[in-house]
């Protein structure tokens, strides 16, 4: 089966090797490389060969590729850095911050009082919105 692909999208021409990337790793459906531009030293990215734009648009397979993959380069980049944690961030829709339309997941080796983190304005889940939620999301599924 062939590749979905988008001749304007900076990470399909990647993979077809139009722009060159620092690779890591190559599997049959996906391809692992440094981000250019690194939130930490060892700052890698993980995607799918095949041009999708969201998580949830991703055949089951490729998306278990993606997080084999993301394993194994993430414990390597702790290794080779001497990283003491690593966040994997993967962002769906300009909202969440993507910009890259090409689903990519971020692997970012953490430092002790390195400055990066989210924003965690924690709420607190109100029980009759619980009982909607769990109604409305269980209900999307089927
Ligand atoms: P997003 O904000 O979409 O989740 O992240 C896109 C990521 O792709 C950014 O961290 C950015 O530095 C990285 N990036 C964008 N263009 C290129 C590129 O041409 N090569 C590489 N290696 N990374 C890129
Ligand atoms: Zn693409």
């Amino acid at each position: 089966m062939t590749n979905p692909t988008d001749a304007n999208c900076i990470f399909c021409k990647i993979v077809a090797g139009l722009i060159p990337c620092h690779k890591l790793l190559e599997t049959a459906d996906t391809l692992s490389f440094l981000d250019v531009g690194p939130l930490s030293r060892g700052h890698a990215l993980v995607i799918p060969k095949g041009h999708w734009v969201t998580l949830d648009q991703m055949p089951d397979q490729v998306v278990a590729q993606c997080a084999t993959v993301a394993r194994q380069v993430g414990a390597a980049i702790i290794k080779a850095t001497g990283a003491s944690g690593w966040n994997l961030l993967q962002n769906n829709g300009a909202t969440a911050g993507q910009v890259v339309m090409h689903v990519h997941f971020h692997i970012i080796p953490r430092a002790e009082g390195d400055g990066l983190g989210f924003r965690w304005p924690a709420g607190k889940l109100a029980a009759e919105d619980a009982g909607e939620l769990v109604r409305a999301i269980t209900g999307a599924m089927r």
